[in-house]
C-alpha cells in the first residue's frame, strides 16, 4: 500500500523529505537519525524523543536557515539516502518467502508499545504487540496492524510523601503524536461507519509507519457523532463492561471493515489475545455476503488463515459480556449481517454446539469465539501452553488436556530496541551490523569479545544507570522525601561498583513484588553489607482499581524510608518504555518473582540478555524453558505445573529459597574476583547467557516462527477452501454430527505374548466411510511409561454386519485396563480436534 506523504504544514521545499522520516516510527529504535533531530531541536528532542514533534514544533524562519545551513543539509541527505536503501533493501521475507503473504498479515491487538512518543498501551501485551511489528520490519514480513487510538493513554504516576499512587491522565493530541490521518486515493480522510442502535458510530482512521509495516489506527471522536460515542476510544481498559464492549466492537468490527474499505483482503488474520475476537466474526460475514453462502460456509472458509494467539493464564481473564449488553450494542449489527442473537451467544460459550450449560448460555465470550473462529491458536511460553490447555477443556468435553489443540509460540523481545550503546558497539564487532534483521543462528558467540570488553561494558552500563537514576530522583523525589537524609533519596548514595538489582513490572499480587519484603531483616543485613552490598532499583505501576497493588508500593517506599534503606533501595515513579530501556540496561540482576504458574510468559527478563544482565527470576514463563545454571538463577526449578488455587502455597517457600540464592549465591558470584579485579564466574554466567539466550529470546526468531510455522501452512490450508470446498466440508461436517450418535464400539478385546499385547476392538459406524474415522489405542501415563496414543488398523469387516468393521493394534504390555481405544474424525483437510471435537471411547 504506498502512501502519499503527509504535509501538515509548510516547509522549506528543500526539506519536505523530513515529512517522511519523521513519521516512520523506525527512529524509536534505529538510532541513525538521532543527531538530524538534534540538530533541529535538541531540547524537544532529548525531552520526547518525538521526531514528529520536533518538526511541527520548530519556527518556519528556523526551517528555512536550516535549508540554508550545509552542515544540516548534508545530514539530511545522507539520511534520506538511508532511508532510501532501507525501504528498498532485499529482507528475509523476500528473499526466502516466495511473496505467499503479499496480501498481508492482518494483525490486531488493543494496545500498542511502541515508543513513549506514542502512549497507546499499559504494559506487556502492548509492548509485545510493538516488540512484533518492529521485527516484522525487519524482516520484511508485510503487516498491517490494527489498533485504537485512545485520547488518553494509561495513567502517569506519581507517588506521595506517604506512599501512595497518584494517576494523571494526560491527553494525547493526535496532532502531536507520530500519526498521519489516513486519506484515500481522492485524499479524502477515511473513515469506517458501524451501526449502533437507533445510529451511526463514524470511526475516524489514522496510521503510523512502523518501518515496513504499518499500524492502522480507530478513534471515535469524531464531533459528528453522539457525545457518549465520541467517548468510546477515550481510555484504555476501561472497568465499565459496557465501554470495554463498544471498544472491542470498534477494534474487531471497524477494525476488519476499514481494511475491506482499503481493498485489503488479508491472507492471514492474527488476534492478539482475545479483545479483537469479533474481526473473526465479521471477516465470516462479509465471506458470507461476498460468495452468498450460508454462516456456517463463510466460517470453514475463513477460519483457515485465523490465528489466535492468548496471554491469559486464568479463565476470569477473558473478556465476556451478558446478553442484555450483546443485545442493546451488537443488535443493529446483527440484523444487517443476517446474524440471530442465538447464533451469537452459541459461537461464545463454552460448548461445542452440543449442549450448552446453564452459566455459559449466559455471556458471551471472546475467548470461546476466538477458539469458535480459528483455524490455529496458541499460548506464549510452554507452560503457558499447558495451562491454555485446561482452560480450554469445558470446549472440549471427553478430551484428555494433553489433546486439546493449543500450541505455543514463546515471546520474544525487539532487540534493536532494548540494547545499550555500549552493547550495540561490542555486539557489532562480533556479529556485524545487521546481525538483528536478519534469521540468525539461535546460539551467537561473542568468541571474539574478551572479558575485559565484557566486563568494561557492564561497568559503562552500570555507571550510566547510576546516573539517569540520580537525574531522575533529583527531579521527582526529592521534595517528596520524608527528611531523613536528602541527598540519599537523590540518589547521592547509589554506587557505580555496587552490585544492582533491578525490579520493574505491574503492582499486582501474582507477581508477588513483596517476596524480597517477607523478612525485612535479613534483606536489610544485605543492603548493608560492608564489603558486599546490594542496592536495588524498582519501579512499576498499580492498575488505580488494583488497591492491593497499590498497598504493595506503599510498602516497599516504607521501607526504603528507613535509615538504613535510605538511598540504597529506589523506586522511579512512571514505569513506561523509556523508564525500562534505561533500567535494563545497567541492571546486573533482573529479579521477577511471579506466581508459578501465572506468569503466561513474561519479557522483561528478555530485554537484559542483549546487555549482559543476568537473570533470577520464577521457574515460570520463558525462564522454564531459558534456565539453566549457568546463565542464571531459579527459584524452584523443575517446578511441575499444578493448580493455580494452590499456587499461593509455595509463597513462604519461595521467599526463603530467593533469600538463600542471593546470600549463598548471586552476591558472593558477583564479588569473588580474580587478580585483574573481575568476577571470572559472574562473567562467565554473561557469556553463556549472551551467547545462548539473546538471540533465542528475540522478537526475529518469534516472528520467524509465526511465519513459518504458522501463517504460511494456514495459507495452503487456506487456500484449499475455495467457496464449492468449503460448502462440501460444511455439509459433510454436518451429516457426520447427525451420526455421530449412533456410532458405538464393542467386544474389545486383548491377547498377551512375548510382553506385547495385541488388542482387537469392534466398531459400528453406521453407514460413516471407514475412511473417516481414526480408532486409536490410548493409555495414560503411569509408572508403566509415558502417555502412549497408536492408531489400529482396520483388519477387516465383521462378518455379517455392512456397517461394522474390525480394528487392530499390537502394542508393549500394560496391565489390564490401561489401553482403552476411542473413535474420532480423520480428515487431513481440517485441524482436528479444534475444528470438530466429536470422539467416541469404549468407557
Ligand atoms: C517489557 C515491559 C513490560 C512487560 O514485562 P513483564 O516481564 O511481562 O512484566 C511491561 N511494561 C513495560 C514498560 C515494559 O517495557
Amino acid at each position: 500500500m504506498p502512501l502519499a506523504a503527509y504535509t501538515p504544514r509548510q516547509i522549506p521545499e528543500a526539506l519536505t523529505g523530513l515529512f517522511t522520516l519523521a513519521l516512520d516510527l523506525r527512529w524509536s529504535w534505529h538510532h541513525g537519525s538521532d543527531d538530524l533531530w538534534r540538530a533541529i531541536d535538541q531540547e524537544t528532542w532529548s525531552a520526547t524523543r518525538n521526531a514528529w514533534l520536533v518538526l511541527n514544533s520548530v519556527s518556519i524562519d528556523w526551517l528555512d536557515s536550516l535549508a540554508k545551513d550545509e552542515t544540516f543539509q548534508s545530514l539530511y541527505e545522507r539520511q534520506l539516502e538511508d532511508y532510501h536503501q532501507f525501504t528498498h533493501a532485499q529482507t528475509w521475507y523476500s528473499d526466502d518467502c516466495n511473496g505467499e503473504l503479499d496480501n498481508t498479515v492482518a494483525f490486531f491487538c488493543m494496545e500498542y508499545g511502541l515508543s513513549e512518543s506514542l502512549p497507546l498501551y499499559s504494559g506487556g501485551l502492548g509492548v509485545l504487540a510493538g516488540d512484533y511489528l518492529k521485527a516484522a520490519s525487519d524482516l520484511g514480513v508485510p503487516v498491517v496492524a490494527v489498533g485504537l487510538l485512545f485520547q488518553q493513554g494509561y495513567f502517569r504516576q506519581n507517588i506521595n510523601a506517604e506512599g501512595q499512587q497518584l494517576e494523571f491522565y494526560p491527553y494525547n493530541d493526535p496532532t502531536m503524536l507520530p500519526v498521519a490521518p489516513l486519506t484515500d486515493k481522492d485524499g479524502q480522510w477515511v473513515r469506517v461507519v458501524i451501526p449502533f442502535a437507533g445510529r451511526s458510530v463514524r470511526l475516524r482512521a489514522w496510521r503510523a509507519q512502523i518501518g515496513r509495516c504499518q499500524l492502522l489506527l480507530l478513534d471515535s471522536n469524531d464531533p459528528m457523532n453522539e457525545p457518549g460515542d465520541r467517548g468510546i476510544t477515550s481510555e484504555l481498559y476501561s472497568s465499565k463492561p459496557e465501554k470495554r464492549l463498544q471498544q472491542e466492537i470498534v477494534l474487531g468490527i471497524g477494525g476488519w471493515r476499514l481494511l475491506r474499505q482499503l481493498g485489503i483482503e488479508p491472507a492471514v488474520c492474527h488476534i492478539n489475545e482475545g479483545h479483537s475476537a469479533f474481526a473473526f466474526l465479521e471477516r465470516a460475514l462479509s465471506w458470507k455476503n461476498d460468495h452468498g453462502t450460508d454462516f456456517e460456509t463463510a466460517r470453514m472458509a475463513t477460519r483457515a488463515t485465523n490465528l489466535f494467539t492468548t496471554h491469559t493464564p486464568v479463565a476470569a481473564g477473558f473478556d465476556h459480556f451478558s446478553p442484555s449488553l450483546i443485545r442493546l450494542y451488537l443488535g443493529p449489527w446483527m440484523s444487517s449481517a443476517g446474524f440471530t442473537m442465538d447464533e451469537l451467544m452459541r459461537l461464545g460459550s463454552s460448548s461445542g454446539g452440543h449442549s450448552l450449560r446453564a452459566e455459559d448460555e449466559a455471556s458471551l465470550n471472546m475467548a470461546y469465539l476466538g477458539l469458535k473462529l480459528c483455524g490455529r491458536i496458541n499460548g506464549v511460553s510452554r507452560i503457558h501452553h499447558q495451562v491454555t490447555q485446561t482452560l480450554f477443556q469445558p470446549y472440549f468435553p471427553r478430551w484428555p488436556a494433553e489433546d486439546i489443540p493449543v500450541e505455543y509460540v514463546t515471546n520474544g523481545v525487539h532487540t534493536p530496541s532494548w540494547d545499550s550503546p555500549e552493547a550495540d558497539a561490542l555486539w557489532t564487532i562480533a556479529c556485524g551490523q545487521d546481525r538483528w534483521r536478519r534469521p540468525m543462528e539461535l546460539r551467537t558467540p561473542l568468541a571474539s569479545t574478551s572479558d575485559t570488553d565484557l566486563w568494561s561494558m557492564r561497568h559503562s552500563q552500570r555507571t550510566r544507570l547510576v546516573r539517569y537514576l540520580r537525574h531522575r530522583l533529583s527531579s521527582q523525589h526529592c521534595e517528596h522525601a520524608r527528611g531523613n537524609n536528602p541527598s540519599a533519596a537523590c540518589g547521592l548514595l547509589l554506587d557505580n561498583e555496587t552490585l544492582t538489582l533491578g525490579f520493574a513490572r505491574r503492582f499486582t499480587d501474582y507477581k508477588r513484588p513483596d517476596l524480597l519484603l517477607k523478612d525485612p531483616d535479613r534483606l536489610m543485613a544485605m543492603l548493608n553489607s560492608r564489603d558486599h552490598p546490594l542496592q536495588i532499583v524498582l519501579a512499576g505501576k498499580a492498575h488505580p482499581q488494583d488497591q492491593q497493588g497499590k498497598e504493595l508500593i506503599r510498602r516497599w517506599k516504607e521501607f526504603a524510608f528507613q535509615p538504613d534503606a535510605e538511598g540504597k533501595v529506589v523506586f522511579i515513579e512512571d514505569y513506561d518504555l523509556g523508564v525500562a530501556a534505561q533500567l535494563i540496561q545497567g541492571v546486573d540482576v533482573w529479579l521477577n518473582c511471579p506466581r508459578h504458574p501465572w506468569e503466561a510468559c513474561g519479557t522483561s527478563g528478555m530485554k537484559i540478555l542483549v546487555n549482559g544482565g543476568l537473570n533470577l527470576s520464577q521457574y515460570d514463563g520463558w525462564w522454564a524453558e531459558a534456565w539453566s545454571e549457568d546463565v542464571g538463577w531459579a527459584i524452584r526449578p523443575g517446578a511441575d505445573f499444578e493448580e493455580l488455587s494452590r499456587s499461593n502455597e509455595h509463597d513462604h517457600s519461595d521467599a526463603l529459597e530467593l533469600y538463600d540464592l542471593l546470600e549463598n549465591d548471586v552476591i558472593p558470584s558477583f564479588y569473588t574476583v580474580n587478580e585483574e579485579g573481575r568476577p571470572e564466574g559472574w562473567i562467565k554466567r554473561i557469556r553463556a547467557s549472551m551467547d545462548g539466550l539473546t538471540a533465542r529470546y528475540s522478537a526475529n526468531r518469534m516472528v520467524r516462527e509465526y511465519v513459518e510455522d504458522f501463517y504460511l501452512p494456514m495459507v495452503k490450508q487456506g487456500d484449499f477452501r475455495t467457496p464449492d470446498v468449503a460448502r462440501a466440508m460444511t455439509s459433510e461436517c454436518r451429516e457426520l454430527e447427525m451420526q455421530w450418535s449412533r456410532l458405538r464400539f464393542s467386544s474389545f478385546e486383548v491377547t498377551e505374548s512375548d510382553g506385547r499385547q495385541t488388542y482387537t476392538v469392534d466398531a459400528y459406524l453406521d453407514g460413516v466411510p471407514d475412511s473417516r474415522v481414526a480408532v486409536e489405542l490410548v493409555a495414560n501415563a503411569s509408572e508403566y511409561g509415558p502417555r502412549e496414543v497408536h492408531e489400529m488398523t482396520m483388519k477387516h469387516q465383521l462378518e455379517g454386519s455392512e456397517h461394522g468393521f474390525v480394528y487392530e493394534c499390537t502394542v508393549a504390555s500394560r496391565p489390564e485396563g490401561h489401553f482403552t481405544p476411542r473413535l474420532r474424525i480423520r480428515d487431513e483437510r481440517l485441524n482436528l480436534p479444534l475444528e470438530n471435537a466429536s470422539v467416541l471411547w469404549l468407557k
